[in-house]
C-alpha cells in the first residue's frame, strides 16, 4: 500500500515516543502540540475525515471532535472501533491492552486447538444450512457449510453433515 505523500513531511513522523493510533490520555496533549505546528495539519485531517478514520489525533483533532466535524461538513461518520478485550481491536488496531492482549492470546489458542484437530482427523463437524442465519451483521445463506466454533451454539436451522476436513 503506498501512503500518502504529504505523510513523508509529517511532523510526527518518526515519533515512535508518542502513540498518535491510540494515545494513552497523557499523552493527547504532546500529540497535538506536534499537530499544531505541523505543515501537513490540513491534508492530514482531510484524509481522516474522507475514510472516516475512529482511531487516533490527525490534523491536532481527536475522533470525537473530527465526529463533530464530520456531522457539520457532511463527512462520513467515523467508523465504529471495537471494544476492548476483543482480538479484533488487537490484530487489527494494534492495540496491546491487557485485554486486548489476553482476547488475542485466548483466540489464537483456539485457532491452534481448531488446527491440531484438523490434522488428526477430528475437525469439528461442519453443518449445511437449510435456512439463511444471521452471523453478526450478515447472512450466511441456505446451502452453505458453517462449521460450529467451540462455545458457539449450533445454528437451530442447521443439519449436521460430514466433517469438511478438506477446508482449509
Ligand atoms: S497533523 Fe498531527 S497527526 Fe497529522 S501528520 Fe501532522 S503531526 Fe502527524
Ligand atoms: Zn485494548
Amino acid at each position: 500500500m503506498r501512503l500518502p505523500e504529504w505523510r513523508s513531511r509529517a511532523a510526527c513522523r518518526g515519533r515512535l515516543d508518542l502513540d498518535f493510533i491510540d494515545p494513552a490520555d497523557e499523552q493527547v496533549d504532546r500529540c497535538r502540540a506536534i499537530c499544531a505546528e505541523c505543515p501537513v495539519r490540513e491534508l492530514c485531517l482531510a484524509d481522516a475525515l474522507a475514510s472516516g478514520e475512529a482511531w487516533g489525533i490527525w490534523g491536532g483533532l481527536d475522533a470525537d471532535e473530527r465526529a463533530k466535524v464530520a456531522e457539520q461538513d457532511g463527512h462520513p461518520a467515523p467508523a465504529v472501533r471495537p471494544a476492548h478485550g476483543t482480538n479484533a481491536r488487537y490484530a487489527k488496531h494494534r492495540c496491546r491492552c491487557k485485554a486486548c492482549t489476553a482476547a488475542h492470546a485466548e483466540y489464537e489458542r483456539e485457532r491452534r486447538a481448531r488446527l491440531r484437530a484438523r490434522r488428526r482427523g477430528t475437525a469439528p463437524r461442519a453443518y449445511v444450512l437449510v435456512e439463511p442465519v444471521r452471523c453478526g451483521r450478515t447472512w450466511a445463506g441456505a446451502g452453505q457449510y458453517v462449521i460450529a466454533l467451540p462455545g458457539l451454539p449450533v445454528p437451530a436451522e442447521a443439519e449436521p453433515d460430514e466433517p469438511l476436513a478438506a477446508v482449509a
